[in-house]
């Protein structure tokens, strides 16, 4: 409940981006509610992959389209938002492991990347990736990075928010409209909210609800598949990201992967190619059996234009305000430091 002259803030969604910026908001004191249509509509974030990756992978072309800016603070802000309990040691900070198809193209990747990203040669590699069997010439080695459970890392932010006072409701947000008295009402599935600010961290959800304020606004959906599978015989620490493969250990799935999508193919065509990788898994790593695959999941990536990052106010609508991200796990704390900022000061 909100004391009387207090800011009611309202986030619509409650996946890495609702979640970070709730708990941001409730630890500066502010009356949160968090309207999550999470039955209906699972958020995307329990689909990733889980790789805290601010400096991209040389495996992948580079892309200037990156917000190097906010890339660069992301994974400063996660590790002080998971500074203390409960959210303390939910990430592991073991950093990642990247090459390209060739040298060259993987010395250019670190060289682009700056300080955070080193390169390795074979001997010093067999420390990192000691089970590997075929070296390549030189890896880009991204200490700073990290991996996480990103379902896990959600649900504690918002659990700290619920701890520190913000209400969590599960109902879609269906209509918002602004009160002549000031504020807005958020309305669904029979509740009705009242806030002075909303915070619109609902993903591919996101146009929707803009569009009723008056503004267009674009985020769309681009497929991504996960996938999780057991090797015993598989030794790794780290996240690993080849031209053949991206994986990374998990103490709850074993192992966990993640594989492009091309939008509209079978999931049958997705499942192959994540049997392709598993082969290489197998090749790389001289595994004596084929590791087993256990599932598959396709989560649509809300993927904003541009630089793939909105983090804005509504020009229609004041005090209304649209987050979408990507990366949005590894973006999720450092944006909802400036969100909460803007929201104080508006
Ligand atoms: C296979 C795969 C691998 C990925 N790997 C990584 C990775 O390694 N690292 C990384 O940083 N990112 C990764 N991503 C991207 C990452 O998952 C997304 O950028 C991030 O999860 C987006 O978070 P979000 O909070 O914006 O959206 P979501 O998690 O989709 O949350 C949106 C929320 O809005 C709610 N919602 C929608 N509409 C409404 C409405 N009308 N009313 C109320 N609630 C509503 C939903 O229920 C949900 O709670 C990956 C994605 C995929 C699919």
């Amino acid at each position: 409940m909100a004391r009387e002259g207090m800011m009611r803030v309202a986030v619509v969604g409650s996946g890495a981006l609702g979640a970070a910026v709730a708990d941001e908001l409730v630890r500066r004191g502010l009356s949160v509610v968090v309207c999550t249509a999470e039955k209906s509509r699972p958020p995307v974030t329990d689909a990733a992959f889980g790789w805290l990756n601010s400096h991209g992978s040389a495996a992948e072309p580079p892309s200037d389209a990156r917000d190097r800016d906010e890339l660069a603070r992301s994974l400063g802000a996660l590790r002080n938002a998971t500074a203390t309990s409960p959210l303390r040691s939910i990430i592991t900070w073991n950093g990642a492991v990247s090459w390209a198809s060739t040298a060259a193209a993987t010395a250019r990747f670190a060289e682009r990347s700056g300080p955070g990203v080193t390169t390795v040669e074979a001997e010093a590699l067999r420390q990192l990736l000691p089970g590997l069997r075929v070296l390549p010439p030189v890896v880009a080695h991204a200490s700073d990075e990290g991996m996480v459970e990103p379902d896990d890392l959600r649900r504690a932010f918002l659990s700290r928010a619920r701890a520190g006072g913000a209400t969590v409701v599960a109902t879609r947000v269906d209509r918002i409209r602004a009160r002549r008295a000031g504020g807005y009402e958020l309305q669904g599935a029979g509740a009705t909210h009242v806030a002075d600010r909303i915070i619109l961290a609902c993903g591919t959800g996101l146009p929707a609800l803009a569009a009723q304020l008056g503004e267009h606004i674009e985020v769309p959906g681009v497929p991504a598949a996960r996938f999780t599978f057991t090797a015993p015989e598989l030794r790794l620490d780290r996240v690993m990201s080849t031209p053949d493969f991206e994986i990374r250990p998990s103490a709850r799935h074993g192992f966990v992967g993640a594989e492009d999508v091309v939008p509209g193919e079978t999931e049958t065509a997705t499942r192959a190619r994540v049997h392709t990788s598993l082969s290489a898994v197998r090749e790389a790593f001289g595994l004596p059996r084929e590791p087993v695959l256990r599932n598959v999941t396709t989560g649509v990536r809300p993927i904003p234009p541009g630089n793939g990052l909105l983090c804005a106010p509504l020009a229609s609508a004041p005090g209304v305000f649209a987050l979408a991200a990507h990366p949005g796990v590894t973006l999720a704390a450092s944006l909802a430091l400036r969100t909460a900022e803007h929201i104080e000061k508006s």
